[in-house]
């Protein structure tokens, strides 16, 4: 095989992916996009969040992976014709995802930020452990990561309920999907996990009016995009106490700026955009395969509809 794969991310280790990139095909030329001095060999980009105009640089381009789960970044781009787009499916990738709500979801379970808040007053303060069955946890999405997510919160004994677009039947998660279940599945979610991409579907999705539906003091995990819920609306709601807390992986603008109310909420936990990240060791082998599918002019695997937004 011959091509060069052009590879763009101001957060991936560039050295790292070329090394095992060219461990599965020796062939591939990978190079940074400031490095290609003939456009027209490239063949294959992967990315994460490029530039705009970043894709019309590469007249032959015939795979665009990105480096990552969600394409929001990839979608309504002038840069992008029919090339088809494909996303990261590791399940390495979606034990991450579901480790970090795991841990987010079990933290609000056992009181942990209470026990937190009493540690600081060297107080010592019994709080009486509830069973994880009587602590319903509600997943929005349940795509690759929310479907993992979901099956490993219900395997701890919680009583789970997803919600997708389309129809869905999974062993031990009771499953709604559409608009028409929403108010109903969130008034029965003690603890939200938010799983879904970001689409003009789902921005904005969580309003007030939406947030209000929750029942009093709910805890909110947001993993997937910020712009899903209304910040003004969370923080007002965080405020009020009518959501007790909220685990924040992502947010509207990232990173998150320095004057942003949620730093000083004491019941908000902020992590920078890492509940899972892009893992080579693991991941390469998918990309390679797709590579190698192109090269031999096979339509790749895990392909996005960018229509759709996810
Ligand atoms: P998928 O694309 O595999 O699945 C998306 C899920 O959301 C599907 O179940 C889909 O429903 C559902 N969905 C989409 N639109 C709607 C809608 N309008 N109403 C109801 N349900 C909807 O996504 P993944 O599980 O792989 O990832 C989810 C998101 O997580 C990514 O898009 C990304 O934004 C984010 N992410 C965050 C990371 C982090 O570190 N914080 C890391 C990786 C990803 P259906 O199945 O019926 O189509």
């Amino acid at each position: 095989m011959t091509g060069t794969l052009v590879f763009y991310s101001e957060f991936d280790d560039f050295e790292q992916w070329k090394r095992l990139l060219q461990r599965e095909i020796p062939s591939l030329d990978v190079q940074q996009a400031s490095t290609v001095t003939t456009p027209e060999k490239v063949h294959y980009a992967l990315v994460w969040k490029p530039p705009e105009n970043f894709f019309q640089r590469w007249p032959n381009l015939e795979l665009v992976i990105n480096l990552g789960a969600g394409v929001d970044a990839l979608v309504g781009r002038r840069d992008l014709s029919d090339i088809p787009v494909t996303r990261l499916s590791d399940p390495n990738m979606a034990r991450m995802m579901a480790g970090y709500v795991l841990f987010a979801v079990l933290r609000y379970a056992r009181d942990i930020p209470f026990f937190e808040q009493m540690q600081k007053q060297a107080h010592w303060q019994y709080r009486h452990p509830r069973a994880a069955e009587e602590i319903r946890v509600g997943v929005m999405g349940l795509g690759e990561l929310g479907r993992k997510t979901a099956q490993e919160l219900a395997r701890q004994g919680f009583s789970v309920t997803g919600w997708s677009r389309t129809f869905k039947e999974m062993v031990g998660v009771e499953c709604h999907h559409g608009m028409a279940s929403l108010s109903d599945f969130l008034s029965r979610s003690d603890i939200l996990v938010i799983m879904l991409p970001s689409t003009p579907d789902t921005r904005g999705l969580l309003n007030d009016q939406r947030l209000a539906t929750l029942p009093h003091g709910a805890s909110l995990i947001n993993v997937s995009r910020g712009d899903i819920v209304d910040e003004p609306a969370l923080i007002a709601n965080l405020s009020s106490g009518h959501i007790g807390a909220a685990t924040l992986d992502v947010f509207e603008h990232e990173p998150l700026p320095d004057s942003h109310p949620f730093w000083a909420m004491e019941n908000v936990l902020i992590t920078p955009h890492l509940a899972s990240v892009a893992l080579p060791g693991s991941a390469v082998k998918q990309i390679a395969a797709n590579i190698q599918r192109v090269s031999d002019k096979q339509p790749p695997l895990h392909c996005v509809d960018l229509n759709r937004g996810y």
